[in-house]
């Protein structure tokens, strides 16, 4: 049977970052990854606009404590961020050391942008690839270590857990099929958020959630699941990010009039220069928020996907979008048929990050004895009730590093592999999957119920939220719990076995998407990303706490834990 120290599930930013962190505590681990896809397919390749952390004079550790836990509207565990900042600049130049080309100024200094919600021009990026550059740093600096073996296109589909603790994972072997339990000593989930819960995101098609539910499932609770961020610029149709850092170049959002329509919401006056936090720098839930005050007002574009307001680049010259935004002209061109050099790009708001995630302390740990989470899957909690652009990726730096060097001492500590019946676990396993899902021969299709869970979330827990849509949502939810018991494969095969794959991520997100619910209609106020019309007010009184989701058969059961604050008390945020 397979056995590691450290068995890490993901393999993208956070995940090899936090498989280097464990490989560097002691030469004495055996460190393996775990993904679904080839490690430099992970979403982080994505990432375009950057990564923050204090580099400048004119910055401060806590300034940028401070933008964040307002940006977070006060949910952030302050202690947590506190860590954040002062471990965010080594990291970068960490990275930097392993071979990630951020972008300079002319006197050789690395290049930092403005970026939405931010006091300080504070993100470092390489030209608008960020992720890609990051992810392929840390990708040939774990092929550095021997140690760390990985297992590419394994599906991770339960945890084994035995006496309170986490001994290893049940994988499905994508190649040939094979079910098979891998004993570890610590496991580390990184395995990215969950926003195909929702129709219409910039998240890749990988992105279901899965890591999230398997430590549900495992009585672990889901933290602030009810904060989802909506980002203000994806394309129409396909939801394809079109990064902030195209209006921290300056570009400007109009409404159908050619308007810039944010000055009517208080983050004006208009400028040509991007100001930090007001107009098109305004932090991505106010923004996401006034589109659809704009929408209602009947002043944005229709199109075949719906309303769209205009993101206009054309005033940069094709000089400053061909330097510092490529990716942006090249995927408007692909994707729309637009050269933002000369017309401006369709744009609405699309599912992007979720704020929320397994709960964990400072160190990654979770509740469950060797069990530690990092990056989107963990609530830490930094983002608080909404996450500031480029803070994602630092995180996934400083917590991925600081998981696996907890999860790394752990394994230290426990000398032997445990020697319960783990091959009996995994034929358990085994039988599950086969009678579930490949020998079921139920009616209802994956597709049909993804589809409605997708509708129900965006009806009931999209932008804005009141009790009944989300009660109705719930319901939904549940009804669609009960037909995927009755669900049928028309693919059998063991190899490749897409069409298992698919049911697997959506029971994953059958789950994740009850959290998400059931948390909202918990939280009866406005805050951050979660906004009802029925609670329209902050109510520090009731909810300056986490919710934490908890497994249960009848569906999530809601908690609260405080939040901590160590020297930022809440106050009103606004901009
Ligand atoms: C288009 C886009 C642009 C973004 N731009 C920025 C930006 O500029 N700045 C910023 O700060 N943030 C940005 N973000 C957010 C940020 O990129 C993500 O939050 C972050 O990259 C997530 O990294 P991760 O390591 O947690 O997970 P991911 O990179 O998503 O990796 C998840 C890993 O888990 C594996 N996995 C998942 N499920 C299983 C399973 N069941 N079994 C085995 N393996 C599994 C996958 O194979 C993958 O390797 C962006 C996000 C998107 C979608």
């Amino acid at each position: 049977m397979l056995a590691h120290d450290v068995l890490v599930i993901g393999g993208g930013g956070a995940g090899l970052r936090a498989a280097i962190a464990a490989a560097e505590e002691s030469d004495r681990l055996s460190i393996a990854v775990l993904s679904k896809v080839y490690p430099m397919r992970s979403h982080t390749v994505s990432a375009e606009g950057g990564t923050a952390a204090v580099m400048r004079e004119n910055d401060h550790l806590d300034f940028h404590a401070k933008d964040t836990i307002f940006g977070g509207d006060f949910l952030s565990d302050q202690d947590a961020v506190e860590a954040f900042v002062e471990e965010a600049p080594a990291e970068v130049i960490q990275l930097e050391h392993w071979g990630c080309p951020w972008s300079r100024d002319p006197d050789g200094r690395v290049s930092v942008r403005p970026f939405g919600g931010m006091t300080v021009n504070r993100t470092l990026y390489a030209a608008d690839k960020t992720g890609f550059h990051m992810l392929h740093a840390l990708f040939q600096t774990s092929l550095k270590y021997e140690r760390i073996v990985r297992h590419d296109e394994w599906f991770a589909t339960s945890l084994l857990v035995e006496d309170g603790k986490v001994c290893g994972v049940v994988a499905l072997n994508l190649h040939d099929g094979q079910v098979c339990p891998i004993a570890a000593k610590a496991v580390i989930i990184c395995t990215g958020g969950g926003g195909r819960i929702f129709p219409f995101t910039t998240n890749a098609a990988i992105k279901t959630g899965d890591g999230m539910a398997l430590a549900y499932r495992a009585g672990v609770a889901l933290k602030d699941m009810e904060f989802v961020q909506y980002h203000p610029t994806g394309l129409p149709g396909t939801g394809i990010l079109i990064t902030e850092a195209s209006r921290s170049e300056g570009g400007h959002l109009k409404n159908k009039d050619g308007y810039r329509y944010l000055q009517d919401y208080g983050l004006g006056p208009p400028t040509d220069e991007p100001v930090h936090r007001k107009m098109e720098l305004g932090p991505r839930d106010i923004l996401s928020r006034c589109h659809i005050q704009e929408y209602q007002k009947g002043r944005t574009f229709e199109g075949p996907y719906g309303h769209y307001v205009h993101l206009d680049l054309r005033h940069l010259g094709e000089k400053v979008i061909d330097k510092q935004l490529p990716f942006v002209r090249e995927l408007a061109r692909n994707y729309v048929g637009i050269d933002p050099v000369s017309e401006p790009i369709p744009v609405r708001p699309v599912v992007h990050y979720m704020m929320g995630g397994i709960s964990t302390d400072i160190h990654g740990r979770t509740s469950l004895g060797g069990l530690y989470a990092a990056g989107e899957v963990a609530c830490v909690s930094v983002n608080g009730a909404n996450r500031l652009g480029s803070n994602s990726l630092t995180e996934l730096l400083v917590f991925g590093a600081r998981a696996g060097r907890a999860a790394a001492r752990y394994a230290l500590e426990r000398p032997v592999f445990p020697s319960n019946p783990l091959a009996k676990i995994a034929s358990d396993e085994r039988r599950r999957l086969d009678q579930r899902f490949l020998r079921a021969a139920g009616r209802e299709r994956i597709a049909d119920i993804r589809e409605e869970m997708q509708k129900a979330m965006e009806n009931g827990v999209g932008i804005y939220r009141e009790r009944a849509t989300m009660e109705e949502t719930c319901k939904t939810l549940r009804g669609l719990c009960e037909r995927f018991a009755h669900i049928g494969l028309a693919d059998r095969d063991a190899v490749f076995n897409t069409e298992l794959i698919a049911a697997l991520e959506l029971d994953c997100m059958l789950d994740v998407a009850e959290a998400v619910a059931h948390s909202a209609l918990a939280r009866e106020e406005s805050r951050g990303a979660h906004t009802r019309t029925d609670f329209p007010k902050r109510d520090d009184v009731r909810f300056l706490q986490h919710s934490l989701a908890t497994h249960t058969p009848e569906g999530p059961r809601i908690t609260y834990a405080p939040v901590t604050i160590t020297r930022w008390p809440p106050e009103e945020r606004k901009y």
